[in-house]
Parts: C-alpha cells; structure tokens; sequence
C-alpha cells in the first residue's frame, strides 16, 4: 500500500473534524446573539462538568448526594436548552457539530471494550482512495456480478473465432480463472494473467471486474494502455532528477500497486528502450511480490504469435515463465450492445 494514501486519509479526517467544529462555532455565535441565554447555559454546563470532574479526581464525590446535585443541575440546563431551542425554531442538535460519522465523530476509530478500532467509514475511505488512484473508468461495472456471458456465443466456430470450443463455453472457463485469481491474491501461488483477443471481447471489461474485486477488498490498483504506461516511465525518467515539482506517483505505483493492469499493450510503437522498461518493470514487480502481492495483467488485441514476434525474446520468457494466457474469442460487444433493443 502506498503510504502517501494513509497521510491523504489523515488529512481528509482533519479536514472533516474540522469542518464540523469550525460549522458549530459559527451556528453558536448567530445563535448567541439571538439568544443570550444559551450562552449562559452553555457556560454553566461546562463550569459544573468541570466541578463534578474536579471532586471526582479528588475523590470527594463519594457523597451520593453531592454527585445527584451536580448531575441533577447539569440535566436541567439540558432540558432548558432544549426548550429554547424548540421555542426559537432550532432543531433540537443544532448545538451537537454535525460530523459526517456520527460512529467515529470523523476521527477514523472508534473505541471498543477490546481496544481502538478502525471505523466502517475509514475503510469506505480507503477503498475510495483505492478508486481514486486506479485510474479505471468503470461506470456500470460491479466486478464479477455484472460479467455477462450472454453477450458470449453458444454455437462453436473455429473458422469465425479461431478456437474450438464455443465463445462462451470459452468466457465462463476464464471467468472461473478470474475468480480464482482474485480469491487466491494474496498468496505466492497465483500467476500474472494474460489475456489476448480481438477488440470488443470483453479483456478490458474482465480486466476492470478483477480489479474491482480487488479494490472492494483494500488492494490497490493501477490501470495504464501501454503507451501512457511507457509515457509515465519517460517523464520519470526525464524528470525525476531535475524537475522538483514533478510527481512520481503514479510512477511508484507502477512498481508497486498490488495489482498493475497493462492494457493494449503492441499497440505502442516498438523501440528497443521499450522493451528493456517493459523488462524493468516485470522485474521489479516479480521481485516486490515477494514482500506483497504485485501481480499484473497484460492485454492485448494482438495474435500472440505476433506478439511474441513483436517483442524481445527475454519479455516473452517472462511472459510464457510467469503468465497464465487466455484468449478472449467471440463478436464485438461493444457492436452487439448497439445493436440489441434495450
Ligand atoms: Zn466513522
């Protein structure tokens, strides 16, 4: 995980708190102003608060009546705010600050009998951040509950799809891989995934379900097509040594993201600096998923005989070393989606 995303949470909690606390003070004074009373009142809770916690400490609260005394003030004060509140047509938390959690009052951990715990909203905030930084674009895609194999054709062709069994005998085969990829993510065992076809036949929407399905369960992402890939890697290259402003996130997380997804990759135009990043990069990642998981995807629109003729040797040994390959058959989607009465 990024350690950047922990500060950027930290941060948007105390911007939160903030936010809350800084809204109160000004619904207070307007409200002040208007009603000097509750000024008083409030002054008065605190004055007794302060006296009930002092003779606490002290240890002379054993009096039950000194206790009942004070308990029983400060109870009153409340009601009489309450009234005034209702009388002067103010909600009755008007004077509570208005967190965005109310579980947690925005500070990311509630307290349990069995110690400090993460809130439900600051692993929502994770995940969110996650989203943020994956650079997918995934409206209308849910992970694998939103996979359609209907789109998939059931009658085999080898002439029109290249492959023997059905497009969707094919799919559902994939699917079950994907599944199993995503469940078995944190260990040493899983394999990168390849996955080759013509456009339209579902590599890069199979590819968004993987990660979404990873997102929902804290690992990070990255989403790059080949040539922003290889244009990050330029620019840090370029700029990482003389130019101060220049941010290398996106280029840590190439290395580093949990799960790195290289989409249309031969679709960049090949140079031998290219292969040799591609190289770096596989490297890297093999050897950081060791300490994490730092699997990879790799899609492609190119026939993998091409491809392979298409790149160095050494990247297509790793790829055939460390690479499940499935190839992706059937019609265009995208076509048959435009097509079809909604
Ligand atoms: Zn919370």
């Amino acid at each position: 995980m990024d350690p950047n995303i922990y500060v950027l949470i930290k941060n948007e909690y105390d911007r939160r708190r903030k936010k809350a606390i800084d809204e109160l003070e000004a619904r207070k004074s307007e409200l002040y102003y208007h009603v000097p009373r509750l000024e008083e009142i409030e002054e008065e809770i605190h004055r007794a608060g302060f006296k009930y916690n002092k003779l606490l400490l002290m240890g002379l609260l054993s009096s039950d009546s000194a206790e009942e005394e004070l308990t029983t003030a400060i109870d009153n004060l409340g009601e009489e705010r309450s009234k005034l509140l209702s009388k002067y047509g103010y909600p009755s938390d008007y004077l509570t600050p208005a967190f965005a959690c109310d579980k947690c009052s925005d500070t990311g951990i509630v307290a349990s009998v069995s110690g400090d715990k993460t809130c439900v909203c600051y692993k929502q905030q994770l995940i969110n951040y996650i989203y943020d930084q994956s650079n997918l674009s995934i409206t209308g895609n849910e992970g694998f509950a939103s996979f359609l194999a209907d789109f998939y054709a059931d009658v085999p062709s080898e002439a029109r799809y290249g492959i023997k069994k059905s497009p969707r005998r094919q799919i559902l085969g994939i699917l079950e891989n994907c599944k199993n990829f995503v469940e078995n993510f944190g260990s040493s065992e899983v394999r990168n995934l390849l996955f080759s076809g013509p456009t339209g036949v579902g590599k890069t929407y199979m590819s968004g379900c993987i990660a979404i399905e990873l997102m929902n369960r804290g690992y990070t992402v990255l989403y790059q097509t080949a040539p922003s890939l290889f244009n990050t890697i330029y620019e840090y290259r370029y700029k990482s040594s003389n130019d101060d402003s220049y941010d290398n996130s996106v280029y840590k997380s190439i290395m580093e993201a949990n799960l790195l997804i290289i989409d249309d990759i031969g679709t960049e135009s090949p140079t031998g600096m290219r292969y040799a990043e591609l190289l770096g990069i596989m490297d890297t990642r093999c050897a950081n998923d060791k300490r994490k998981p730092c699997k990879t995807i790799i899609a492609t629109n190119i026939d993998l005989k091409k491809l392979f003729e298409y790149y160095d040797e050494r990247v297509v040994s790793r790829i055939t070393g460390s690479y499940d390959i499935f190839r992706f058959a059937g019609d265009d989607i995208r076509r048959l989606k435009n097509s079809t009465p909604p």
